[in-house]
């Protein structure tokens, strides 16, 4: 399962929490996340992640295009509404990418938790 992680400055530390409670499938899972996320998620949780670039660079990007190609089975982009981003155009594209591909992309805590228990079930 290749689950890719993402979270904007004002929900980081709900994806460190999210991801701490989630430890057990996300350690038998392969990781990718945009460059600051996946930091967090190495030094707090432990979690072996691929990094790629910062959200604002391009990394919401080099998700979705990985995604388009087939990488990417599940997306955790925790966004946050109340602050305007200098990548919009980006986040736009990548939630795009996962309804044109079908791929299961939860944007806040809530649904995160149930698509991750759902996960969690499934591949135990
Ligand atoms: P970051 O990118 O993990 O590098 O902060 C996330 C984003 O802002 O889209």
């Amino acid at each position: 399962m290749n689950i890719a992680l993402i979270a904007h400055d004002g929900k980081k530390n709900d994806m460190v929490a999210l991801a701490s409670a989630f430890k057990p499938l996300l350690e038998r899972s392969t990781l990718l996340a945009t460059g600051t996320t996946g930091g967090r998620l190495q030094a707090e949780c432990g979690l072996t992640v691929e990094r790629l670039l910062s959200g604002p660079m391009g990394g919401d990007l080099q998700i979705g295009a990985r995604l388009a190609m087939g990488a990417v089975d599940v997306v955790i982009f925790l966004r946050d509404p109340m602050t305007p981003q200098p990548h919009e155009p980006d986040i736009n594209a990548l939630v795009r990418a996962c309804d044109v591909h079908d791929i299961p992309c939860a944007t806040n805590v809530a649904s995160a938790r149930l698509l991750l228990t759902q996960l969690s079930a499934l591949t135990l």
